[in-house]
């Protein structure tokens, strides 16, 4: 199964790909991941993605479309995968669908989290990260999945703050490319609906509403992958 899921930043992607993920039993490839772990340990990839990212600007494609398809073409991804945070712009978006049709595959389904701009917005404000597991919930403006204290609420680790989190020109940078039906990331999720609807539904496009609580959202998600 191959499986693109969309969300703006806020909208709890991670954790629902997550579930995606133990559900299939394949890999969460997310490529915000993929340039964190280079940055970390400053390889020339990290070293050239940080720049962009320290200023909430999305990574050259030339850097990113060989990236995520290079990752795709590994051992653990034979039998499927879950495709986090890449196409963001409409080039990434054709490369992909392009690069997989000469493989003699396609994406099965497309997940998009619909959420509101400002919402999102002081979702990702509140978010802290467990130093154990990024996909533990905990979210200081949320209710339902408020830490405990200053520790993670699920396994009572540290908890951190992403500095890009915080930061709020960033954050409405990254929505602006995210929001954008023209040349960010919107533009992409319409690539895959229009060839949706030229291809007999496929992929499968499920479309959820990202305002309710985690539970809901993936119960209705649960349900429709059946
Ligand atoms: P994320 O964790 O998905 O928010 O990604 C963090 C940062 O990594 C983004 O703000 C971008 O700078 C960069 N990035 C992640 N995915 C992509 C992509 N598909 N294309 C370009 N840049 C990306």
């Amino acid at each position: 199964m191959n499986i693109l899921i969309f969300g703006p930043n806020g909208s709890g992607k991670g954790t629902q790909g997550a579930i995606v993920k133990d559900k299939y039993g394949i890999p969460h490839v997310e490529s915000g991941v993929i340039f964190r772990e280079n940055i970390a340990k400053d390889t020339e990839l990290g070293k050239k993605a940080k720049e962009y990212i320290d200023k909430g600007e999305l990574v050259p494609d030339s850097i990113t479309i060989p990236m995520i398809l290079n990752r795709l073409k590994e051992d653990d991804c034979k039998n499927g995968w879950l495709l986090d945070g890449f196409p963001r712009n409409p080039a990434q978006a054709k490369a992909l669908d392009e690069a997989l049709k000469k493989e003699g595959i396609s994406v099965d389904i497309v997940i998009e989290i619909v959420l509101d701009r400002e919402i999102a917005k002081k979702r990702i404000m509140g978010r802290r990260l467990c130093v154990n597991d990024n996909n533990h919930p905990n979210n200081i403006y949320i209710d339902a999945i408020k830490p405990n204290g200053d520790k993670c609420r699920v396994c009572g680790g540290e908890l951190k703050v992403r500095p890009d989190d915080q930061d709020e020109a960033a954050i409405d940078k990254r929505h602006s490319i995210y929001y954008d039906a023209k040349q960010g990331t919107m533009a992409a999720i319409n690539y895959f609906k229009e060839l949706s609807a030229k291809n007999n539904g496929i992929p499968k496009i499920i479309e959820l509403d990202g305002r309710p609580g985690v539970k809901e959202v993936s119960e209705k998600l649960l349900s429709q992958l059946g």
